[in-house]
């Protein structure tokens, strides 16, 4: 059962493939808008880490680049949506992912009186979503981004914005995994593009270009929403 979640801040969702650059832009907007970014994959991977049994059952679907199952995802989910920051306003980062979830964050948020705000698309091409994420990897200091063809530090293998040397590349970020995302998210991702067009939520942007030219755009967007 889900439990209520007493919020009336502004609720976000970024929809797109993997690599589209939900996990940027959400973490652009946190800053422009003091919104908190939540990505169910960083919490997938948080639980892994942490060895918990969500995070035990979640581990090699996700090295398989498959979903992991709405029950565990919508658990974690909620959990982190009752915490004190997101009471100010959130940016969903990779959830929902199933119509399933879409169904249960609709009536998570019901309990409070809430819905979404909107449902920002990130329309990309499939066949640049594979260098993309094979070439990315992050500070794990401060979660700064970066890529081998398309964004190096200014002093190889330091943060520029942190100085820390921890950088980090993700166990799924190779092609094989990534051609399972792929499928994993038009099988059943895409379809909820659709899902939250009904509900007159849903926002398409062009996100091909440069970064700071599509949070320009999404931010004019989320202005609009949530004002
Ligand atoms: P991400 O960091 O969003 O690319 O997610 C990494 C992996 O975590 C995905 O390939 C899935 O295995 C899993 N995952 C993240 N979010 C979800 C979700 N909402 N539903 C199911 N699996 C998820």
């Amino acid at each position: 059962m889900l439990e209520t979640v007493k919020t009336t801040a502004p609720v976000l969702i970024l929809l797109g493939p993997p690599g589209a650059g939900k996990g940027t832009q959400a973490r652009k907007l946190e800053e422009g808008f003091g919104l908190v970014q939540l990505s169910t994959g960083d919490l997938l991977r948080a639980a892994v880490a942490a060895g918990t049994d969500a995070g035990k059952a979640a581990k090699a679907v996700m090295e398989a680049g498959d979903l992991v199952s709405d029950e565990i995802v919508i658990n974690i989910l909620r959990d982190r949506l009752a915490d004190a920051d997101c009471q100010q306003g959130v940016i969903l980062d990779g959830f929902p992912r199933t119509t399933v979830q879409a169904e249960a964050l609709d009536a998570l948020l019901a309990e409070s009186g809430q819905k979404i705000n909107a449902a920002v698309s990130l329309e990309v091409d499939d066949a640049a979503m594979v260098t993309r994420i094979s070439g990315r990897y992050t500070c794990g200091g401060c979660g700064e981004g970066y890529h081998d063809s398309y964004k190096q530090p200014a002093q190889d293998g330091i943060c520029d914005n942190c100085g820390g040397s921890d950088m980090k590349r993700r166990a799924d970020d190779n092609a094989e995994t990534v051609a399972s995302r792929l499928t994993a998210y038009h099988a059943q991702t895409a379809p909820l593009i659709a899902y939250y067009d009904c509900k007159g939520a849903l926002q398409s942007i062009d996100a091909m270009g440069e970064i700071d030219g599509i949070a320009q755009k999404l931010g004019g967007i989320v202005k609009a929403a949530i004002s």
